[in-house]
């Protein structure tokens, strides 16, 4: 794995193309997102046929075709492996526990002049989860995303999820019949976003999407955001790690390799203060690729996009770190609790020893979904306030607005506006 010092010469330039590693060309693949969006609004299902037969190679004959059946998600959860529906349940229970402490309250206040001020919380009323499937199946994407949705009180969730050869992934189903989905549909790319986005004669027209995709997926919730809402654009997996001499070169070698196995694109960098623990890393890597099943993916992701930096002190690893703003970050040092007021961004951050990235995937509780390529910098992980949105709550006594209506109706007057400072005016004639 490449190994870098700070004081290199030619430090800069390769810090630059670490940062610029979520930079993707999306303008050829906007026009043919762009396009299937505009089938989709055109055609409705007709079009979701055509883009099914073209990408995930399966002959839809009726529109009833699309729909997966409650019926098939329980028979999924009945047949699969008892210490997998165990392992299910567990990872559900975790990730509702901890999503429940995310729930804001509506509130209310009462001034001395009878104002009465509030903010209520209301869940959207629909939610479209889009659930990745065109080269893998993931049904811990599928709990990460409809938890949330459940705990934040969505009353009509919708999946999509595409199914390459009609082929559907069992386990997948038996986490849609675990949080109670009544509404999934066989369909995947730009054309679910679309028909979440818009709806057609099958698929209804959600609020909001939520759910990780490829960069048709991404360009597609890009292209439909306003005309619903989206949680962020996620890009390939990431991870970042400090770490210092009291590091476990062989943990952290599987924990770089952990998101080097996700995808070709996938960045694994880890900023160690101490010269031995990177050499080590780096041989670990080696020896660990070789006993992987997606060896090649990895390779090529640690080859590409991989880095192990050698900063001068803990200061400087995490300035730099903060500004590559990984997904994941991983601090490996023998006083993690103590650096982590330092951190500003990264999606989620795993700290110490015992806590290896992939915890946090499958069963710790915090969602997986988290926001790539430095966009930590201004999103946060999928969350409840996702499916959620605020309305202000105002009421003015008599008192309150013979107090504050004059101010308000000559600011109204400033902006030319008579009938706004009119109808506060008739309001404090005797
Ligand atoms: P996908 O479901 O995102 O995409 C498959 C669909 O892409 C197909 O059904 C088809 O509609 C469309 N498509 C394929 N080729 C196309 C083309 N040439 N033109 C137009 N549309 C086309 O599945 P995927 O491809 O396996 O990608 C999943 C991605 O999601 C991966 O990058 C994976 O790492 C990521 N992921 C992220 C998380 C997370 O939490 N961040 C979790 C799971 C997966």
């Amino acid at each position: 794995m490449k190994i870098i010092n700070t004081t290199d010469s030619n430090f800069k330039e390769e810090f630059e193309n670490i940062l610029a590693r979520a930079k993707t060309d999306i303008k050829g693949v906007s026009a043919i997102v762009t396009n299937i969006i505009d089938e989709i609004v055109e055609k409705g299902n007709g079009a979701i046929k055509e883009h099914i037969l073209k990408f995930d190679k399966w002959e839809v004959k009726q529109d009833s075709d699309l729909e997966i059946s409650v019926e098939q998600m329980k028979k999924a959860y009945e047949n699969i492996d008892e210490k997998l529906k165990k392992s299910l349940h567990i990872a559900y229970d975790r990730i509702k526990t901890y999503h429940e402490k995310q729930l804001p309250k509506s509130w209310i206040d009462f001034e001395k002049n009878g104002s009465i001020l509030g903010q209520k919380v209301s869940a959207v009323d629909r939610a479209g989860l889009y659930i990745p499937g065109g080269k893998a199946a993931y049904p811990s994407s599928l709990l990460m995303n409809a938890i949330p949705a459940i705990v934040a009180g969505v009353e009509e969730i919708v999946v999509c999820t595409p199914t390459p050869n009609d082929e559907i992934n069992e386990l997948l189903l038996a986490a849609c019949h675990i949080c109670g989905i009544k509404k999934a549909f066989k369909v995947g790319g730009a054309s679910a976003i679309a028909a979440m986005a818009y709806g057609t004669q099958t698929i209804p027209k959600v609020d909001v999407i939520t759910g990780p995709g490829n960069i048709f997926v991404a360009t597609a919730k890009k292209l439909v955001f306003g005309e619903v809402n989206i949680d962020m654009i996620a890009g390939p997996s990431e991870i970042g790690i400090l770490s210092d001499a009291s590091a476990n070169p062989r943990f952290l070698a599987i924990d770089l390799l952990s998101q080097a196995e996700h995808d070709e694109m996938a960045s694994s960098i880890m900023i160690t203060t101490c010269d031995k623990v990177a050499e080590l890393t780096s041989i670990e890597v080696d020896r660990f690729l070789e006993t992987l099943s997606r060896r090649e993916i990895a390779k090529k992701s640690i080859d590409d996009r991989g880095a192990i930096i050698i900063a001068s002190d803990m200061q400087e690893a995490i300035k730099l770190m903060n500004e590559i703003a990984p997904e994941h970050l991983e601090i490996m040092t023998n006083n993690a609790f103590e650096l982590l007021p330092k951190i500003k961004h990264a999606g989620a951050i795993f700290l110490g020893k015992n806590t290896p990235e992939p915890i946090g995937d499958y069963i710790a509780g915090p969602n997986h979904t988290l926001p790539t390529g430095s966009t930590a910098k201004f999103y946060s992980p999928l969350n409840v306030e996702n499916f959620l949105k605020k309305s202000s709550i105002i009421s003015f006594s008599q008192e309150a607005i013979d107090e504050l209506g004059e101010a308000c109706a000559l600011l109204a007057d400033t902006e030319g506006l008579t009938a706004h400072a009119k109808s506060v005016r008739v309001r404090l004639e005797k």
